[in-house]
């Protein structure tokens, strides 16, 4: 990396410049991630073997680790192949012997030579009734310095690499470690009870107890401190690079906004209310926003998505509303179409479905500015597609999208405001990692008048009877969701189980009664199938989980799982947010397979408890873990080598706000400090994050 310190060159040296480190060694190495020693430094031991010294092998017990003193009898090679060697020994007290299968003879001979005294540590066995010791992790000669050791690290290993050889080979990069100027500030440092960098490493890879391998250990959590820290550093950068670039005044005088909201049969909620006013404000500055709107499902995103975009045509500009999928496009399209022609002004559609002479005229429109107001997948942002003067950028469910979409917008326009829109609730602890280089808004409340979704959890055997009650209720006027998995475990039917479910609901409650939509199926079939579930012709659209996300139909009330038990918790959040949108009563079904686990089921009566998506979210993080929850990949996550976000949340937001007031002193890095940050950001290499995760 350019710019790299010269103090750091050591640490970014080709592995097996270090003493003790062949090319062997170097590879076993490569698969732990570690490439350089600056790797190895940070590869942290898991655990800690603490040996108790005993005098005799009599007073350990067996499996025990234990350092005793011997004095080397005879040596016993082994008489047929596959017979060990063995080494008489004496402790003073009692004979026992040493095992060693594959032995070298002549190592043996000159580790244990007879007649000396060794320290001889190992697990204790017992074979024939007879203590023994298998193989020993060390012999020591007592005279030397190194001849005991009560407790050691134990790091994790890839086949071929031992634990010898990882305590060489970090001891070999320790010895080039380098003092290194500190970035953490004197006060923090003092406070928290932390070591210089230099000796937090050493202190980490010798933990004298268990306790000294948790993440409350003062030296692990400088260096936690230092991981997050920087990667904070990272975000706040890109944030205020980002604001540097001259954005546009984008300052709407509420003209059309006034004509929507009279049009609405709902007022907005406060948290829509709150979230509009901080994004009209952001927009009104001459920086450009950067900002994540975050709101559970049903929370109302669409409605404030849909006045930003007003601003920003109030402003004499254009503004796009980017969706994932065509249903999506189509479902917001539909829905604002008439609130924009209310308003006077001209709203269009773009997918890749759009072709030829029609295609052409709306780009056309789009380039002389006579469309204001552009909804599509990502075919908005294909070559091609000119926009006359766009000022506002809105991605909804930007989970859905990978990074680089995400990038490609910044060059559709000069200095264009973005905002993403999120309905998977982020946990707290995870929100900084993720977008702490973003504004947030959050929708915390749902519109008035919704009712509790009523949740039940029951098996498949109860088949018959559910399907009973599923035709009453669509007798009764009533619309449900069935949803099944997308593979047959068994694998015997030839048939999806959605093709299953399909025909066999079909069967019980007509043929017209149900409608089938699933992934393989053309953008234009599903339309068709959704457009007769909306209007009310198809009673139970049975799917897969192609319904998850954003998906509203306030009529239907019912929603059915299928093997529940095979869904993630965000995902059954997700989908039992298809329901419970209209006046009444709405239900939700989670049908588990038998038998069924203590923690799947654990996992359905946390659904059934909470409504609550960051509850859902932080149950979802206590029991995946992040990288499960958000796929680190997609969501721009940093992957730490030694900090760990989930336990360490608090420690996040330290660094957060470290890292803020920092660079508020000193932005450009000049002081001594900063450049001591300059050196952590290059021993972390963070700088290529920085594309990752902001928009910039
Ligand atoms: P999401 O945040 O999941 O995208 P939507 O924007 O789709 O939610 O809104 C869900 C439903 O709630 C829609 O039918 C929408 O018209 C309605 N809605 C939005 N805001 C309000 C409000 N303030 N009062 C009543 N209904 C609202
Ligand atoms: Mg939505």
């Amino acid at each position: 990396m350019p710019g790299r310190p010269e103090i750091l060159f050591p640490l970014f040296a080709p592995l097996d410049g270090l003493a003790g480190i062949g090319p062997r060694t170097a590879k076993h190495l490569e698969q732990l991630g570690v490439k350089r020693p600056r790797d190895l430094l940070f590869t942290l031991p898991r655990s800690v073997l603490v040996r108790r010294e005993i005098t005799s092998i009599s007073e350990g017990s067996p499996q025990e680790p234990v350092s005793i003193k011997v004095e080397v009898g005879s040596h016993q090679p082994g008489t047929r192949k596959g017979l060990p060697y063995r080494v008489w020994v004496h402790d003073g007290r009692q004979r026992f012997q040493l095992v060693f299968f594959n032995a070298h003879k002549d190592w043996l001979e000159k580790n244990l030579p007879v007649g000396q005294q060794r320290i001889v540590s190992g697990k204790i066995e017992e074979f024939n009734g007879l203590r023994q010791i298998v193989h020993p992790d060390h012999i020591r000669d007592p005279g030397t310095k190194s001849g005991v050791l009560s407790a050691e690290p134990v790091y994790p290993l890839v086949s071929g690499l031992t634990q010898k050889m990882m305590n060489r080979s970090v001891s070999a990069a320790l010895e080039r470690t380098p003092d290194l100027p500190e970035w953490i500030s004197p006060e923090m440092l003092t406070s928290r009870g932390w070591p210089s960098w230099r000796d937090a490493l050493t202190l980490s890879h010798s933990p004298r107890s268990e306790a000294e391998t948790n993440f409350g250990f003062p030296p692990l959590e400088r260096l936690s401190f230092d991981e997050m820290f920087a990667h904070q550093l990272t975000l706040a950068l890109a944030r205020s690079r980002l604001r540097q670039q001259r954005g546009r005044s984008n300052h709407g005088d509420g003209r059309l906004a006034k004509r929507v909201l009279s049009r609405l049969p709902f007022t907005l909620t406060k948290a829509q209310r709150r979230s509009i006013g901080e994004i009209n404000q952001d927009m009104a500055r001459t920086v450009r926003m950067n900002r994540l709107l975050q709101g559970d499902v049903g929370s109302g995103k669409t409605i404030v998505a849909f006045l930003a975009l007003l601003n920003a045509v109030e402003a004499g500009g254009q503004g796009v509303l980017m969706a994932p999928t065509e249903v999506l496009v189509r479902q917001h399209h539909d829905k604002l179409k008439p609130l924009a022609r209310s308003a006077g002004l001209n709203l269009a559609r773009l997918t890749s479905r759009d072709k030829g002479r029609e295609r052409n005229e709306k780009l056309d429109m789009l380039k002389a500015g006579d469309i204001q107001v552009l909804v599509g997948t990502h075919a908005v942002f294909q070559k091609g597609v000119e926009f006359s003067d766009l000022r506002l950028a809105v991605i909804d469910e930007q989970h859905r999208f990978g990074v680089k979409q995400r990038l490609d917008l910044s060059a559709k326009g000069d200095a264009i405001d973005v905002m993403v829109m999120s309905a998977t609730p982020i946990p707290r602890s995870l929100a900084l990692a993720c977008y702490g280089d973003m504004s947030v808004s959050i929708l915390d409340e749902k519109p008035p008048g919704r009712r509790p979704v009523k949740t039940a959890i029951a098996s498949r055997k109860r088949m018959a009877s559910v399907i009973n009650r599923l035709k009453s209720a669509v007798d009764s006027g009533r619309q449900a969701y069935w949803i099944c998995p997308l593979v047959e475990e068994s694998g015997v039917s030839t048939l999806t189980p959605a093709e299953n479910r399909y025909s066999s609901l079909r069967a019980v409650l007509g043929n017209d009664a149900a409608g089938l939509v699933h992934g393989q199926m053309s953008p234009a079939e599903r339309d068709t199938v959704f457009d007769a579930f909306t209007s009310g012709t198809i009673r139970v659209l049975v799917a897969t989980t192609v319904v998850e996300v954003g998906i509203d139909v306030p009529n239907a009330t019912i929603m059915i799982i299928e093997h529940a038990e095979n869904f993630g918790l965000a995902q059954l959040h997700q989908l039992r947010g298809r329901v419970g949108r209209g006046r009444s009563e709405s239900s939700c079904l989670l049908l588990f397979g038998e038998p069924i686990s203590s923690n799947a089921r654990r996992r359905l009566e946390i659904i059934q408890q909470t409504e609550d998506g960051f509850r859902i979210a932080e149950e979802d993080l206590a029991m995946r873990g992040a990288g499960d929850l958000l796929g680190v990949h997609q969501s721009g996550l940093p992957e730490f080598r030694i900090a760990d976000i989930e336990n360490q949340g608090k420690l996040l937001r330290d660094a957060h706000k470290e890292a803020r007031a920092f660079l508020e002193c000193d932005p450009d890095l000049r002081t001594d400090r900063g450049q001591a940050v300059r050196t952590l950001l290059h021993l972390m290499e963070v700088g290529q994050s920085v594309r990752l995760i902001s928009v910039g």
